[in-house]
């Protein structure tokens, strides 16, 4: 079968396009899908690169969001057929631990991530265990499936069961055109927040704004982001601040937090250490909450909030699996707003 193969860490030349690597057979609990779409995260590049004490099983297939159709059923799996459309959770759990059994699965102590643990999306079929499918209606492609998967259920853990935003309340997004942030700022707006973003373009704003955020805030504007939403809020500060960027941002993200507010993380794309003003947090009561992933429930409500229509994939470039190297440099770049999606 075609597949993306990893053999060592580096840029985005390192990812090899084959087409005679050998088709995975499905162990008990679990089915082959035949991917029809894959989506990029930057959790692809940063496996690319590689970091201290990452293991990867050489050669490494990348890639943590697909979907697709059950090409194939292992031992004991029922319920699902041959041909079946199915989106895929991208949370790999063991289903037996305590936090499993209690529906945390992605607090599960085998916890992994498609293409970052095990292997991954980007190639013609893949193992997934039988837990992990949703069916896919009809009328929502292939595309649209990938390209929400793991932003959709990593936002709506992190601001809804984790971060218990409620209507009326302002939620500030740091960063305009990631896909986690295009995810939060929809679900924001379904729960009746007023939403705030801060983006680094006019053009990425304008976007923000398409998707229904209310104020827009340049990254660069002059006395800086955090003072600007404090003024435009009444010197109150926001209840809610989303802040996947990190070391370049959580400080101004702290002082931008109303009193009690709370500061939600997924994840830090300019590095993970940060000093903080411990003068901040408890002198303005405020609570640092962390998440990854999400557990199943959370994956199957907000993905039927998509097949509805409440919610919406954002797809920012389309490429064949062939064109994996130039679609990683077009996450790179940071020039795309919304997903890159590979058509397999
Ligand atoms: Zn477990």
């Amino acid at each position: 079968m075609k597949a993306v193969l990893l053999y060592e860490h580096g840029p985005a030349e390192k990812l090899q396009v084959v087409n005679d690597h050998p088709v995975p057979e499905p162990g008990p609990g679990q089915v082959r899908v035949r991917v029809r779409a894959a989506a990029l995260n930057y959790l692809d590049v940063w496996v690319r690169n590689g970091w201290p004490g990452i293991k990867l099983d050489y050669p490494h297939i990348p890639g943590a969001d697909a979907s697709g159709t059950v090409d194939a059923l292992g031992a004991g799996v029922n319920g699902w057929q041959v041909g079946d459309r199915v989106a895929i959770d991208p949370t790999v759990s063991c289903g037996e631990c305590a936090y499993c059994q209690s529906g945390w699965q992605n607090r599960c102590v085998r916890f992994g991530i498609l293409g970052e643990h095990r292997s991954g999306t980007n190639a013609e079929t893949i193992i997934i265990p039988a837990r992990n499918l949703l069916a896919l209606p009809d009328h929502v492609s292939f595309a649209e499936a990938a390209a929400a998967s793991l932003v959709f259920v990593t936002a709506w853990h992190s601001l809804i069961t984790r971060g218990g935003i409620r209507p009326g309340e302002s939620v500030l997004i740091v960063g305009a055109g990631g896909g986690v942030n295009t995810a939060s700022l929809q679900i924001a707006k379904l729960a009746g927040c007023t939403v705030y973003v801060i983006g680094s373009s006019d053009e990425k704003l304008a976007q923000a704004r398409a998707l229904g955020a209310d104020h827009l805030v340049r990254r660069d504007v002059e006395g800086g982001w955090s003072r600007a939403i404090y003024q435009m809020i009444g010197k109150r500060g926001v209840d809610v601040v989303v802040d996947n960027v990190g070391a370049a941002t959580l400080n101004d993200s702290l002082r931008t937090a109303a009193r009690g507010g709370r500061i939600l993380t997924v994840g830090n794309t300019t590095g993970p250490k940060v000093e903080i003003d411990n003068r901040l947090m408890f002198g303005k009561h405020l609570s640092l909450i962390g998440s990854t992933m999400g557990p199943h429930q959370d994956y199957v409500t907000v993905m039927n909030l998509l097949f509805e229509g409440k919610l919406q994939a954002v797809i920012g470039a389309t490429l064949p699996l062939d064109e994996v190297q130039e679609a990683h440099r077009l996450l790179e770049s940071g020039d795309v707003f919304g997903k890159i999606v590979l058509e397999v």
